[in-house]
């Protein structure tokens, strides 16, 4: 039977909830402990797909292809594990499923309520994650704050769940903030007392308390809130900013919560291995070079939107002791008659980041020509995949007019076309090329080197592909088809052999990034950067 860790914020959002509670799953895993995450998230969407990244940031895809919120990305990188679909849990997922079995007469004549009908399938949810992986704790984060409307029903179920699994298979962890005000500086607690109080007024009285503070926390303020809060001493956690994320596990560790975690919990006192995760660390804080990789998309006004290339990026550099440095560049930008050159001359590497819709776009073949033809490493994602082969099919092969179906339904050149297999989809939830498919690797090519294997199963997110009518030209012109679907219908990965690092692919690698194992394009991309730089030390604007 599972135990269970149940993270609720207080305050303000934004505080790294998530990223302090993928620590703790961290500390337990260094244990050698097996954690199944679980977000619940009160919005009403069935899922996070249909969500404006510039509001919500990245959606996150499973391997099972579940479009899910950015923090399963931190769970999947802190704690090593592919989560599944049913790591997410929303209000949309929960009430279509009361609807669906009212509808089917399952409550025989009850009056369906939010209590008991939605918190039992609430806990029915998070159960299933506990027993559908055999994990020894689930870690369920609830979004939001405490005080929130809508999450009141994920924090009643909580509640029940102390009752039914009992208190030793049961933590409550509440992660606030701890701000400073005034001239002086002087460190407050009322807001953390008062969030505190907000969750005991339901009924639930917080276990630990993980505050965030930009400051160290003296021991007297950590003495009232105990004492206000009604907590041990060791159960109010300082969490202060960290020189990385991944430094947040080793930070809690010295301050002896692992230790207090696994008391707290009943599991067996295991001296934690910390060596892999000490070794990324200091790499991260200590690199010996860096380079720049520019990062050209269209929502990088919001940081969060492509956070798992970011992150994919950091991962990148740590076999090289090398920090990455991301530049953004807004790819509309790029369409307002500003050479490419002084915004990408200096970089080491260019990543065109996925998206949806015709906003950019030219700005994007601005940038990939400029890529090709000054041999700057280059990694496509997705849609970067599609718009490398409609600047290739326009300035190589001379279709002037080359675009995709996406952003010219009557283009006559549609080099970029729908699936036949989303041809007459119609509604726009949970219908794309979802999660895992398998692509085989041609050999002799850049794609099978870097990845040392024959076939690869990548996650996928997209309802274009490439236009096999244009193919062969392509091929023709020297643009190389490295990866293909094993039906031979889709193309996955292309490549130019003539640049020294040109490469793209379908599927969003970035999502199977570990900072243990960095993924292959991503290392690749970066080494081929570390080149580049040592070639061209003060890559100046030309
Ligand atoms: N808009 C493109 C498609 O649907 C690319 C999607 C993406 O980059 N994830 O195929």
């Amino acid at each position: 039977m599972a135990k269970y860790v149940f993270v609720t914020g207080g305050v303000v959002s934004s505080i790294g909830k998530g990223i302090a509670s993928a620590s703790v799953g961290r500390l337990l895993r260094n244990r050698g402990f097996s954690v199944a995450p679980v977000k619940l998230d009160p919005y009403i969407n069935v899922d996070a797909g249909t969500m404006n990244p510039f509001q919500h940031g990245e959606v996150f895809v499973t391997t099972d292809g579940a479009e899910t919120d950015l923090d399963l990305g931190h769970y999947e990188r802190f704690l090593d594990v592919n989560c599944s679909s049913l790591s997410s849990i929303t209000t949309g997922k929960v009430y279509r499923n009361v609807i669906e079995a009212e509808r089917r007469g399952d409550y025989l004549g009850a009056t369906v309520q939010v209590i008991p009908h939605v918190t039992n399938e609430i806990k029915r949810l998070m159960r299933r994650v506990g027993d559908e992986t055999g994990a020894d704790v689930v870690l369920a984060e609830i979004g939001g704050t405490v005080g929130d409307i809508e999450s009141l029903p994920f924090l009643e179920a909580i509640r029940q769940m102390r009752n039914d699994e009992g208190r030793d298979n049961t933590m409550y962890m509440h992660v606030t903030l701890i701000p400073q005000v005034g001239p002086w500086g002087e460190i407050k607690t009322k807001p953390t007392q008062h969030s505190v109080t907000a969750l005991r007024q339901i009924g639930i009285s917080p276990d630990v308390l993980i505050c965030r503070s930009d400051v160290p926390m003296p021991v007297d303020v950590r003495e009232k809130i105990a004492l206000f809060c009604d907590v041990p001493l060791d159960a109010v956690v300082e969490s202060r900013n960290a020189r990385t994320i991944y430094e947040v596990p080793l930070m809690y560790e010295a301050a002896g919560f692992g230790r207090f975690v696994t008391e707290r919990l009943g599991l067996e006192n295991r001296e934690p291995n910390n060596t892999e995760w000490q070794a990324l660390v200091k790499s991260l804080v200590e690199p010996e070079k860096s380079v720049t990789i520019a990062i050209v998309g269209k929502y990088t006004a919001n940081g969060d939107a492509y956070k798992s290339i970011a992150e994919a990026l950091v991962h990148a550099g740590i076999p090289q002791n090398a920090a990455v440095n991301i530049r953004w560049i807004e790819s509309d930008q790029l369409e307002q008659d500003i050479d490419p050159r002084t915004l990408l001359g200096d970089v080491h590497g260019v990543i065109i980041a996925p998206g949806f819709g015709g906003r950019g776009i030219e700005g994007k073949i601005e940038a990939l020509r400029y890529v090709r033809e000054s041999g700057i490493p280059f990694l496509g994602i997705c849609l970067g995949l599609q718009m490398a082969v409609i600047e290739f099919a326009r300035n190589v092969c001379g279709i002037e007019g080359a675009t995709s179906q996406e952003f010219d339904p009557g283009a006559k050149d549609q080099v970029v076309a729908v699936m036949p297999d989303q041809a007459n989809i119609e509604d726009k939830g949970g219908t794309m090329r979802l999660g895992n498919y398998p692509c085989n690797l041609e050999p002799g090519t850049l794609a099978r080197r870097l990845y040392g294997s024959t076939r690869v199963d990548e996650r996928h997110r997209h309802r274009y592909e490439v236009n096999n009518d244009y193919r062969e030209l392509l091929k023709e012109q020297g643009m190389r088809v490295s990866g293909v679907s094993p039906d031979y219908r889709l193309v996955e990965m292309i490549e130019l052999p003539n640049h020294p690092f040109f490469i793209a692919t379908q599927a969003h690698p970035e999502f199977g990034s570990r900072p243990n194992r960095p993924h292959p394009l991503f290392r690749g991309l970066v080494e081929a950067a570390l080149a580049r730089s040592s070639a061209q030390p003060s890559a100046a604007v030309m």
